[in-house]
Order: C-alpha cells, then structure tokens, then sequence
C-alpha cells in the first residue's frame, strides 16, 4: 500500500465530516459555551510539531499550546515512544498497595526539579483536583496541628486575592475569583472564603510596599481563620493575563510565616520554564508549603496533575487522626502519564528550555509590542513564552476565530484578551505568522463587540 492511499483512507469525506459536527453539535458539550447556541467547533484531523491538521485540510500554526500544555510540539516521536514503552508493560495499575518505576521517577525529578523543601508528592488527574488536594492538605495539617496542641479548630478557610483562577471543581471554584467565577450563582453551596484585592503593581514596574497594606490587614485581622493562602505566582493567567512584582509573592511568604499560614502555590499553568523561569514562584526566590502543577507536566499528551508538600506537613497530616492524608483517586499515578511526563521532562533538559523561552520572548519583543500602537490596543504584555495583548473591546470570538483560521493560525482570545502561549519548539517565522494574524484582525471591526 502506497503512503498516499493510507492518507487518503485517513482523510474524512465532506458528507463525513459535515454528519460529525453535526452530531457534535447536538450531543457534546464544550467548555464556556453555550449548548443551545454553541460557537462553531472545528474538526481536527491530527497535528504534528506546532501545527494542527483540520479535517477540512487547512493547517493552523498553534498559538495555544492547547491550553498551555503542549511544550514539545504534537506528535513528538520520543513522547510517541515512551508511551508505546510504557503500554507494552502495562497502562494502569492501582496505587493502592502497588507502585511503579515511572511513578517513582516521575516523583524523584520533580522532588529535584522544584524550589527548596518540598519534598513529598501525590499524584491526581488534573490540575482542578491537585489544587482540591492542596486545599484538603492545608485543612487536614491545621486539625492535626490543632489536635496536637489541644485546641480548638478554627483556621478553616483559605485567603486569596481576586482575579484569581484555580479551577472549576467546587473547592477551588471557592478561591476562583468571585465575578468571573460567577459566584453569585453558586453562593449557597461554595465554601466562603477571604479575598485581598488583586495585585497591581506589574512586573517590571517599581514596587511600593503600599502594595500589601490591604493584604497584610486582612492576614493580621483574620489568621485566626485562615488555613492556607493560595496564589498564582507571577502570572495570573485566566484572571486576566496580569504579571505581578516578585515582591508581591515574597510578602505573602513573610506575612504566611509571620501568622501560621500555610502558602500554597498554583504553578499548573506557569511550571516548566513558561516564564522564563523554570518555576515562577523562582523569580520571587521562595518556597512554598505546598505546590500544584499541571497543564504542561506530560507535554500535553495526557492529564495529570501532582501536589507537593514539604516533610513537615506531610509528617503533620500523617501523625493526626485519621493517621493518613484522605484522598486516592482511582487512577492515581497513572503509568501512561508518568511515562510521558518523565520524557517530557527529560526534553525540556536536552532541548535547552531557557534558550527556547528567551528566543520566543526575544521575538515577542520585537514583533509583538509594536502593536500597543493599535488603536484598538490598551495593553502589551510580554513575560518568557507569553504574549498577551489586550483590546479595548471585547473580541467577538466566533468572527475572529474564523478570521485567525483563514490566516492559517489557532489562537483562541476571551475577553478583551488576544494571547499567545506557543510551544517551545516554534520557530520565529512561524511566531511571525502568529503576530501578523493577530496584527491583521485589529483592523477588522468585525472581530469585536
Ligand atoms: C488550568 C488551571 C487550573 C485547572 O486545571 P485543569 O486541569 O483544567 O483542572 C488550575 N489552576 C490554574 C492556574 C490553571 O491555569
């Protein structure tokens, strides 16, 4: 059989491909959009390196990273091969009771790769369940911790800051922020918490201490409480594409030591050098109590998610009541996941991730922040492998994403918000056609409201 038949066989008749969508239409839900009036969905036939291959045979260079979790391109052959290794022996067995090499590597280069003192790691999912993990953690420490000095429980709540995303389960919807988390419509079962302004003082930009008033009075006044404050570092992303001053995280990590708190850090969309720095709580120089990443931890190849905590609260938890931490999902540890995620990591090391990082933020620098120019822009964001560029207007999504598909690209704007999070590998004159699209339709009224 000749390489041109087997593609051929791949491919989707049009009649196919119109009956596909149209039963996608009718029976499968997609995030954040409506079922009854559903923003086109286009069909995707495989993707390969940077670029994603509709079943309608246009090719689109991917500006997403398929939400921030592709590093090393699709398709990636020694990913491909790891995970074939991996299924030969096995895809899953339970994490009860049973353990496993790719497992157990995985946990070891994570211990090794991740800022000081955290030293313990629990497999999950996704990146909304660790953060669940994370919160659990900080509520089971602090009633070993009450139990152990014999008092009475009362630090039960988390502390935050607004403009904030951790998830959509229902703990960390709670510390999700409360307009863009909507969380009017669930206020009689979400868990109240306590929420400081967000940070304005924007990385790059002087720091002023003023920037912690409000914060520090909520910690003096409410620590009693509060058993864990929990933060994006640096980059607060689906909040809104906003960088913050390092100094900011290094105040909450005296104002956590100073009142008992304990720091979680969400590094599921900044971990694995998208910043610029490996993990970006490193631009701030400290260590949280405990850590949750997600998104890019298996290149983009299958969810899993882990939670990282230090001995102590590990040890705390595992010396109260119920003697051990209470949560285990079913595929906990999954071998398939562990696997990729190990080759994920290894390519980070062998293809030099902070070269590539700063080639793409030297190439957002040139090509991207001439746009602030626009008319229609407010703002130009750039920080290691993220672009953000911020409209005046909100973007009507259906218009431009079929205006970015035209011009041979996949960027999904929300918002006000046009960004780009492409994977490591891009190259400039792939990023060139990037920006030029986005270029392009800042000039069609018709891609915004
Ligand atoms: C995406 C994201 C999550 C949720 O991860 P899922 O895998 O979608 O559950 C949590 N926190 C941050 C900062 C994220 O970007």
């Amino acid at each position: 059989m000749s390489i041109k038949q087997t593609k051929k066989q791949a491919q989707l008749s049009l009649s196919e491909q119109h009956s596909l969508l149209r039963l996608d239409k009718e029976h499968v839900w997609h995030p954040y959009t409506s079922m009854s009036e559903p923003l086109p969905s286009y069909l995707v036939e495989s993707a390969h390196g940077v670029m994603i291959n509709l079943a309608s045979g246009e090719q689109l260079i991917d500006g997403m990273s398929s939400w921030w979790s592709v590093l090393h391109g699709y398709n990636h052959p020694k990913l491909n091969k790891a995970l074939q290794e991996q299924a030969a022996k096995m895809s899953h067995v339970m994490f009860g009771g049973l353990t496993h090499q790719s497992a157990i590597t995985l946990c070891e280069k994570l211990i090794a790769l991740t800022p000081n003192g955290l030293d313990k790691v629990f497999l999950s999912d996704s990146g909304s369940v660790s953060v669940e993990v994370a919160m659990k953690m900080a509520l089971q420490y602090q009633h070993a911790v009450a139990e152990k000095k014999q008092c009475v429980l009362t630090k039960t709540k988390l502390l935050t800051v607004k403009n904030g995303y951790h998830g959509d389960t229902f703990a960390a919807m709670s510390v999700c922020d409360p307009v863009t988390g909507m969380h009017q419509i669930f206020e009689q079962v979400l868990m109240p918490q306590y929420f400081a302004p967000a940070p304005n003082i924007k990385f790059g930009e002087p720091w002023s201490t003023d920037e912690v008033t409000e914060l520090s009075r909520l910690f003096a006044k409410h620590h009693h409480d509060i058993a864990a404050f929990i933060i994006e570092p640096i980059v607060q992303g689906t909040g809104g594409m906003r960088f913050y001053h390092p100094e900011y995280l290094k105040a909450c990590r005296l104002l956590c030591d100073q009142y008992g708190v304990l720091l979680i850090v969400d590094e599921i969309a900044t971990g694995f050098g998208r910043t610029g720095k490996l993990f970006a709580c490193e631009w701030a120089d400290i260590s949280p109590d405990i850590m949750c990443l997600g998104k890019t931890l298996t290149g983009g190849y299958i969810t899993l998610a882990a939670t990282l905590c230090s001995s102590h609260i590990a040890q705390t938890i595992s010396e109260g009541e119920a003697g051990c931490f209470m949560h285990g999902p079913t595929f906990m540890g999954n071998a398939l996941a562990c696997a990729v995620a190990n080759a994920s990591i290894d390519l980070l090391i062998e293809n030099n991730w902070q070269s590539q990082v700063k080639g793409i933020e030297n190439a957002l620098n040139t090509l991207l922040s001439p746009l602030a120019e626009h008319p229609r822009v407010a703002d130009v964001r750039i920080l290691g492998s993220i672009g953000a560029v911020e409209c005046k207007q909100t973007v009507n999504l259906a218009q431009i994403q079929k205006r970015f598909v035209e011009l041979g690209v996949w960027i999904r704007p929300f918002g006000q918000l046009i960004y780009i999070i492409p994977p490591l590998i891009i190259t400039t004159m792939q990023l060139t056609t990037l920006i030029n699209a986005i270029a392009t339709v800042l000039n069609e009224e018709q891609c915004f409201n």
